[in-house]
């Protein structure tokens, strides 16, 4: 008979303290990595999973030890991610929580610039000597002026131009939070930020191995920290990430590999590459498709066709290859019929993938990479590439304010750069831009349009996502032709079936 049982959920640490405090006498036992030790445990002991949980749960030693032996010496490391973690993270960088942010497979939630009001607090890298601090304070200082200065100018702007949002409290927040969403675009990679972050303890042990060899001390200092909130709570399920247990355990010394030497070797790697000097073509566009795969709406029909007929995917590329014209649209016509704005696409749009190049400003790169079913690499902030200038600080004329704390900004990076290279990011504004290389399945691709070209999005996330979607229908005209705003997704649809496309 099914049987369904809740074997554990998240609970807030300050509850677990006060049952500690009020003197719960399983104390000791209250961690997450019993679960995964009683789950580990599944495919060798024939009890059942309840009384493996129930055992493991007295048996606290002999769970961590189980832990070690089937997740460490055996390699069965999926069972850390029965154990889950929540962290509150506040004082963080917006540049350090970049890093943080690369783990994909963990969830965030940061408070929103546009929502917050500004304190004024930022993180003074430690790298920074005397001297280099004062030119990095005395800059932020002109960047928090500006921002005082432009933020009024903005909110009277939008106001005038939505008189009817006046009518709401919400509306209100709304006008505001345009307001303070575009003057942020003159603050500091520095200012910090508050999130929540949730993670298995699988991915923790990674993060806090991969962050020890950040070249940010601040990024360090945050692994650091990580690890220590969670050492006493999941100590079998994080070893790699503690080398002085790993070599006591184990009798030898953890090997971070290219976790500690990636860079420098890749950056050896690729100094074989000649690249001529001449300008990138892509340094013309915002958002180019450098690579996708060919004939993207033909492999999802074949795909498609592979998982629905019950023939292999060859005899289905080859018989789609034979489709004419009007059988090809008729296909999408009927795959797309019901879908709506909520829905996902059919899983076989995985199976095409589109690499963009994009060149877009830290703020528009924040909300990007918070998608995690695609891949990113990025290179560092690039002064070279310029920097996004609100279009509401052009209409309300106040360019000349954001220009030139835009121009003292890149002095003062100029300086900081010449001794403390990658620090100097820190100083660099939500408006500086950098380039980055996305991949994306065809499926995400909807989800990122659906989300970030909706009216509720901010502008330069909106620009960014409806170009990508654009270069994509270029290339699958059909298989792409709804990727849009939620907002628009009705209009979009009913425009394809009217056009007979
Ligand atoms: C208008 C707007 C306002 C926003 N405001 C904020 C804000 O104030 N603060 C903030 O932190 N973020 C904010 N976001 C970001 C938002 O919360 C998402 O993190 C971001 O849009 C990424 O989308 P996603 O999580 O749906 O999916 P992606 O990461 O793009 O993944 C695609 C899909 O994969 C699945 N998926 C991926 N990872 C997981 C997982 N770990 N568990 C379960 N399913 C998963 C989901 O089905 C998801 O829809 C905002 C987004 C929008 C559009």
């Amino acid at each position: 008979m099914l049987e369904v049982k809740l074997a554990g959920y998240n609970a807030d640490a300050d509850i677990i303290e006060k049952l500690k405090k009020e003197g719960w006498d399983g104390k000791n036992n209250i961690s997450p990595e019993t679960i995964s030790a009683a789950y580990a445990r599944i495919s060798r002991d024939p009890r059942r999973v309840d009384e493996l949980r129930a055992d493991s749960l007295v048996e606290v030693d002999k769970a961590r030890k189980s832990n070690e032996a089937i997740v460490f010496k055996m390699g069965h490391h999926s069972v850390a991610e029965h154990a889950y973690l929540n962290f509150d993270i506040l004082g963080l960088s917006r540049l350090a929580v970049e890093s943080l942010q690369e783990a994909r497979l963990c969830s965030y939630t940061e408070k929103s610039q546009r929502y917050i009001t500004l304190e004024g607090d930022y993180v003074v890298p430690a790298e920074f000597s005397a001297a280099e601090k004062k030119i990095f304070r005395d800059m932020v200082g002109r960047q928090v002026a500006a921002y005082v200065k432009l933020f009024p100018v903005l909110h009277e702007y939008r106001k005038k131009q939505y008189p009817e949002q006046l009518a709401t409290k919400s509306g209100h927040n709304l006008l505001e939070g345009w307001a303070k969403e575009d003057a942020r675009y003159a603050l500091a990679l520095a200012t910090e930020c508050q999130l929540g972050f949730s993670s298995n303890s699988r991915n923790l042990e990674h993060i806090i191995r991969k962050l020890k060899y950040h070249p940010l001390a601040e990024v360090r200092l945050l692994g650091e920290k990580l690890f220590s909130a969670t050492k006493q709570i999941v100590p079998s399920l994080i070893i790699l990430s503690d080398p002085e247990t790993f070599k006591k355990q184990f009798g030898k010394d953890v090997s971070d590999g290219i976790l500690k030497t990636g860079y420098a070797a890749a950056s050896k790697a690729v100094k074989a590459v000649k690249i001529p000097s001449s300008k990138p073509v892509s340094a013309k566009f915002e958002v180019m498709l450098v690579d996708w795969t060919k004939d993207p709406d033909m492999k999802i029909i074949a795909a498609m066709t592979q998982a629905y007929s019950g023939k292999s995917y060859e005899a289905s590329l080859r018989a789609a290859k034979k489709m004419r014209k009007n059988e090809i649209t008729g296909f999408y016509r009927t795959i797309f019929r019901d879908l709506g704005e909520h829905d996902s696409l059919y899983r076989e749009f995985e199976d095409v993938n589109f690499v963009y190049e994009v060149i877009l400003s830290s703020s528009a790169f924040a909300q990007l990479k918070r998608h995690r079913m695609m891949s990113i690499s990025k290179q560092p902030y690039d002064v070279s590439l310029g920097y996004t200038v609100p279009p509401s600080i052009i209409e309300t004329k106040q360019k000349d304010i954001f220009t030139g704390i835009m121009d003292e900004t890149e002095s003062a990076y100029a300086k900081l750069a010449k001794t403390s290279p990658v620090a100097a990011e820190y100083i660099l504004t939500n408006a500086h831009r950098r380039r980055v290389l996305l991949n994306a399945n065809l499926r995400e691709l909807y989800h990122i349009t659906r989300l970030r070209m909706d009216w509720h999005a901010q502008w330069d996330i909106q620009n960014i996502s409806a170009q990508m979607a654009a270069v994509t229908q270029e290339a699958a005209p059909l298989s792409a032709a709804l990727a849009c705003g939620k907002d628009k997704f009705e209009k979009v649809k009913a425009a394809f079936f009217k056009a007979g496309k």
